[in-house]
């Protein structure tokens, strides 16, 4: 009989002892008794002793063999997750499981079946040569053994095609539990340009963990250099992890990349699947079968045991960032894994989030930069902003504005209003007394959608048919203030009446296929006029767009978040590069109050460099990241005065331990109260990680000794959001 310590999904900073009387390693997911019910846990520590009493200690009901052990690397990245964001060890390793491995059952195990030529076929000559599809697939498999899915991506009737060979006795199916494919082919599509070159050799060249920065700009062709990178890495047969920030964007470069690598195990990995297929592809990268692996934030947790290449696209995007539950950034935890993997990470973006590109500039990564568009014809747009107090406004879209989309559409280009807010208005407003449409149970206001006739709050959900007349007074007319997509929308439509307008929020691509739809739409020039929120910025290539407008930029100006301007700029700078792609010159319209505002005059310079030496001059006075490294401890309850209590009492005891730590006063949350909760905050800050973590190290059992059960609280370190 030995001990065995596991890993629960309970919020306590321990593990738990069990015994057992069959062999177990580390890394094995168990079922135990823990309270009145049954659980699942992962084993972290086998012992041969325990400090609990043998009376009370429980033996493990079951061990589960359905999948190989987690193994020791991704441990240790579970491991410095609990330890680097303080959050419980059972719920850090939970978490970084496939949901599907979280039940307290073992889970079938499908192998997927690959096909094959039967032996002693006659010549293929046999086959009707109308069957051009049989044919294909037939010249296929005779390269070598193929999935379904592999065949698949030759034409859409290759299923029923493989089907008839199957019947007709050419192809047979067999079972094979782990089946690398040993062909790689490469479609080259390019030359690099030199810039592209010394980028792809940089890497290559390198050896052991090295950290790289590519910083290029929109249309300098970094994914690109990815597919050379990636190129390299599956002629040594190694696994790359490709990180993205968007569930959106899997689709379109899972197609990309597959038309690059057609012969190669690509899988996706994101939380629009569903449980089963998330862990089907999980697998297949735990048994090495898988060579790329595509996923969003969670799947830097793949096991991966070839693992020889990271790359994080768009390395800037906030949605790296969990902002539930374990808090990590998938970045920072990438770059962990590549240390500790001894394998290089390639962060990639436009915009560098300004802690990378400070460490690149002061040699912690290695700076490689792509300074010109890819293609020759391709130019970068250019940027011009209309001060909204000095023109004739409709509507709050400028008359240039307008005068530009009317001309873009008598060219048949496509033009673009960017507006980073959805709905028809942000506020119902009454005149007559002041009513404004605040949530009953948020800090924030009602937002107005006109189609659905109600008024949302988008921070808590609850919804309102729209009043007739005011709440307040009963007065007739309510206005809306400001405007949402919904609004420009249909501004647009009674201003172009036989444009086709399209638009693109989470309110009009919520139905899963919408969004693909719409993007073929796009792509298929059936859209004159697109209007959008930050979901058209990200990596989107629209040949024929030409003319982007930004309405109402100004409020990230002058807003209390310091990274406000700084996540505009990206946003800014990611939508303009939307334009002018292909041949045709792009323009960029900014409608804004503050048009001599620095952030404006260096987007109109394309000019990232010159805003992030500004900025981190700015930043570095300030003494805020990347100069200072943050935590914030955040509280929220019903009661009031608990909340202030609670957070008071951590301040008090932060204080006493005089760590060399600065301890902010204890604020209310940007939104103060959500669904009837208030919500409340404290800052620390620290001049290096090292201090940050010792004195956290120190406070935790604080904490814990305070915690109070009708709170609930959280520690978010490196935070992002105030
Ligand atoms: P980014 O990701 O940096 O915005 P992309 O990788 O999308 O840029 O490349 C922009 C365009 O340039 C794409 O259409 C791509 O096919 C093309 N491209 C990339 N590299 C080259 C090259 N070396 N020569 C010619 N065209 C290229
Ligand atoms: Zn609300
Ligand atoms: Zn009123």
């Amino acid at each position: 009989m030995s001990i065995v310590r596991v890993a629960l999904d309970i919020p306590l900073h321990t593990l738990f002892d069990y015994t057992v009387d069959e062999p177990v390693v580390v890394g094995q997911r168990v079922i135990v008794p823990f309270r009145h019910r049954s659980m699942v846990g992962l084993v972290i520590e086998c012992e041969d002793t325990t400090s609990v009493s043998l009376t009370r200690i429980k033996p493990v009901s079951r061990v589960l063999h359905d999948i190989a052990p987690i193994s020791d690397s991704l441990l240790k990245i579970m491991k410095f997750c609990s330890d680097y964001y303080h959050y419980p060890i059972g719920q850090s390793v939970m978490s970084a499981l496939p949901a599907s491995l979280r039940g307290d059952k073992p889970i079938p195990i499908k192998s997927v079946p690959n096909y094959r030529l039967r032996a002693d076929i006659p010549s293929f000559e046999t086959v009707s040569s109308r069957k051009v599809v049989a044919r294909r697939l037939l010249e296929k498999l005779a390269l070598h053994s193929c999935t379904r899915d592999q065949l698949n991506r030759l034409s859409t009737s290759a299923s029923a095609q493989l089907n008839w060979l199957i019947k007709e006795g050419w192809v047979e199916e067999f079972d094979s539990p782990v089946q690398r494919q040993s062909i790689h082919t490469f479609s080259c599509a390019h030359k690099l340009t030199g810039e592209q070159k010394l980028a792809v050799d940089g890497v290559t060249k390198s050896s052991g963990f090295h950290c790289f920065l590519l910083h290029g700009i929109t249309g300098s062709g970094k994914t690109e250099v990815y597919v050379h990178l990636m190129d390299e890495v599956l002629h040594r047969g190694g696994q790359i992890l490709l990180l993205v920030p968007e569930i959106n964007l899997t689709p379109q470069l899972e197609g990309y990349f597959l038309s690059r690598f057609p012969d190669t195990a690509l899988v996706s990995l994101h939380s629009g699947m569903s449980d089963n297929a998330r862990f089907q592809n999980w697998q297949r990268a735990q048994t090495g079968v898988a060579q790329i692996i595509l996923g969003t934030r969670s799947s830097v947790f793949t096991e991966l045991p070839q693992l020889a290449l990271i790359i994080v696209d768009e390395e800037h995007d906030s949605s790296f960032k969990q902002q539930d539950g374990l808090r990590y950034s998938a970045r920072d935890v990438a770059i962990f894994r590549a240390n500790g993997a001894g394998i290089p990470i390639v962060l990639g973006s436009a915009t560098p989030s300004f802690e990378s590109y400070h460490n690149a500039k002061t040699g912690r990564y290695s700076l490689l930069t792509l300074t010109g568009r890819a293609q020759i014809e391709a130019r970068l747009p250019e940027i011009k902003c209309i001060q909204i107090k000095q023109t004739v406004m409709h509507e709050g879209i400028s008359v240039v504005l307008l005068h530009d989309i009317e001309r873009c559409l008598a060219r048949g280009e496509q033009s673009l209003l960017f507006i980073n807010r959805r709905g028809y208005a942000p506020v119902m407003m009454c005149r007559e007394c002041g009513w404004l449409s605040d949530c009953k149970h948020c800090a924030g206001k009602m937002v107005l959608h006109l189609k659905e006739k109600r008024l949302r709050c988008h921070h808590c959900g609850y919804q309102l048919r729209m009043p007739t007349v005011c709440p307040g007074c009963a007065h007739p007319e309510l206005h809306p203030v400001g405007s949402g997509t919904q609004r420009v929308e249909s501004i647009l439509q009674s201003r172009f009446p036989d444009a086709r307008i399209l638009r693109v929020d989470r309110d009009s691509t919520r139905n899963k296929r919408a969004w693909q739809k719409m993007r073929d739409q796009i792509h298929a020039n059936e859209v004159d006029i697109l209007v959008g929120t930050q979901m058209l910025a990200k990596g989107h290539d629209f040949p024929a767009l030409t003319l982007v407008g930004v309405l109402d930029p100004d409020g990230a100006l002058y807003s209390g978040d310091f990274r406000a301007a700084e996540k505009l700029f990206a946003q800014l700078m990611q939508v303009a590069g939307r334009a002018g792609r292909s041949d045709k010159p792009g323009t960029v319209l900014i409608q804004t109050e503050f048009p001599d505002h620095p952030l404006f005059r260096f987007l109109q310079n394309h000019d990232f460099d010159g805003w992030a030496a500004l900025q981190l001059a700015e930043r570095r006075m300030a003494g805020f990241p990347p100069f200072a490294f943050q935590v914030i401890l955040r509280a929220e309850g019903m009661s009031e005065s608990e909340v202030y209590a609670y957070l008071n009492q951590a301040r008090q005891a932060a204080c006493e331990l005089k760590y060399p730590v600065d301890i902010l006063g204890v604020v209310p949350a940007t939104l103060a109260r959500r669904a009837n909760h208030i919500r409340a905050q404290l800052l620390i800050q620290a001049d290096t990680r090292r201090d940050l973590q010792q004195f956290l190290h120190a406070w935790q059992p604080h904490l814990d000794s305070i915690a109070m059960q009708k709170l609930r609280c959280s520690l978010d370190i490196d935070p992002l959001e105030f």
